[in-house]
């Protein structure tokens, strides 16, 4: 999301914030100040209540404070269970190693070590570059085209929009950049396109440490890989001796159906970050998933004071025995994907008639062609009652990222107020007063 500086009027609200960096963001395009929040539904000081299909970036795929959820932390809190562990070996890691493997691993064939990185998800991306590079003796880290990876530093060298990486007076170094699926149009295959000059000694290219992709880019656009195209790269990453990283961060927990985004694709990745929704509540935990025999790390090599918080451990053991024991979840967030899917064709056919629905499951968005619309979308759907933001180069897609646990009725109201929006920025309308 790119911020719109001229509309922050959250200095307005409260003297508190008026210390606040001005890197701050999210909140100049909220500008409400927000006091509780349940299931799908986030409420502020004003008593509003508005419905979140922003899920804190994806990391809210269960909602806000699921009620089993919250009980696990507030027994554990009260039982005195250790918070801050750095990495050593506690109860509450020890149950959730052992949900992840039985729940998660298990069930889809996948053998792999965890690595308990930064609770960022771009500090598990480190991890991830910095072994690849260790593996293999290489530096040279492949990127895609409007990839997201995060910012700190060697992840940021990996994202590809400009607006995070301009001004940082600082040469950005250790990635190359390859096409995405689609980014040269349905004829071109650009995996064999990487392929070739992966093969061609003088191409300029280096061969590849690894090669980092998300299935569906979430920053990006919403753009969605074809399962064929990530088996090409997964094979091509291979063949010229890389290791092949899918970047589940914001794709995985189940926002595309499957726990990993990759599950149905037949690639067993060498290594999977993850991080957002594996806590289940939104407490900061990060991962990176290596094939054992990648696991070459000396102890303390990737280090990190919060690399144990318990309190995340507990939520996310509870989130996995929860939501993760049977389909259930799987079968109703696919039904809901239909539902977001099918609302967003109806308003392309009403109110855009250019428009194009993309993403995959539950990571849906609607490809409005223009940044300024999809701004004014997203704006006029927040005086409705409805948090949702943008993603794509030019924020030109409405991005729907409901939690995948919201109830059916929530799900269309928030879906009619996005095409309420959307009905009221083609015609032209001024938009409704705020708390109206
Ligand atoms: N990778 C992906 C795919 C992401 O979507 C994000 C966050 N939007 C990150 C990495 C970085 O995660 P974090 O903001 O927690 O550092």
């Amino acid at each position: 999301m790119v911020i719109d500086m001229t509309r922050d009027s959250s200095g307005g609200l409260s003297p508190s914030f008026v210390i606040e960096s001005a890197v701050r963001s999210y909140c100049r395009r909220f500008p409400m100040t927000f006091t509780t929040a349940s299931g799908s539904t986030i409420t502020s000081t004003e008593g509003r209540t508005y419905l979140d299909f922003l899920a804190g970036c994806s990391a809210l795929n269960y909602g806000h404070n699921d009620p089993d959820l919250v009980t696990a932390l507030v027994d554990y809190l009260t039982r005195n269970g250790v918070v801050q562990g750095l990495d050593l070996q506690t109860e509450a890691k020890a149950d959730f190693l052992d949900a992840f493997r039985s729940l998660v691993l298990e069930p889809a064939g996948l053998e792999y070590r965890v690595q308990f990185t930064g609770p960022t998800g771009a500090n598990s991306v480190e991890a991830a570059i910095k072994l690849a590079r260790k593996v293999t003796g290489r530096s040279s880290i492949i990127a895609f085209t409007n990839g997201y990876h995060g910012v700190s530093l060697g992840a940021l060298a990996l994202t590809g929009n400009i607006s995070h990486r301009t001004q940082l007076g600082f040469p950005m170094v250790g990635a190359q950049r390859a096409f995405f699926d689609g980014y040269l149009g349905p004829d071109i295959d650009t995996a064999a396109l990487l392929d070739r000059v992966l093969s061609d000694p003088s191409s300029g290219f280096e061969p590849p440490a690894g090669v980092i992709l998300e299935t569906v880019q979430g920053e990006g656009g919403l753009n969605a890989a074809s399962p064929q195209w990530v088996r090409s790269i997964a094979e091509v990453t291979r063949r010229h001796g890389g290791l092949f990283i899918v970047d589940d961060i914001q794709a995985g927990c189940g926002r595309t159906g499957p726990f990993f985004s990759f599950a149905e694709f037949g690639v067993v990745p060498d290594l999977v970050t993850l991080s957002k929704s594996i806590s289940g509540i939104g407490l900061p935990m990060a991962l990176l998933l290596i094939r054992p025999e990648f696991d070459i790390w000396n102890p303390a090599e990737h280090n990190g004071t919060f690399r144990g918080n318990n309190l995340a451990f507990v939520a996310a053991a509870e989130a996995l025995r929860k939501f993760w024991t049977d389909d259930s979840l799987r079968v109703a967030a696919d039904r809901r994907a239909g539902i977001v899917a099918a609302a967003l064709a109806d308003i392309a056919r009403t109110s855009f008639p250019d428009a194009r629905v993309v993403g995959r499951g539950m990571f849906r968005g609607l490809n409005v062609g223009d940044g300024a619309v999809a701004d004014a979308v997203c704006r006029e759907a927040f005086e409705r009652g409805l948090v949702i933001e943008t993603s794509g180069a030019h924020d030109e897609v409405v991005k729907v990222l409901a939690p995948l646990t919201t109830p059916d009725d929530q799900l269309r109201d928030g879906l009619e107020i996005l095409a309420a929006a959307a009905r009221s920025v083609t015609s032209g309308r001024p938009p409704m007063a705020v708390g109206a």
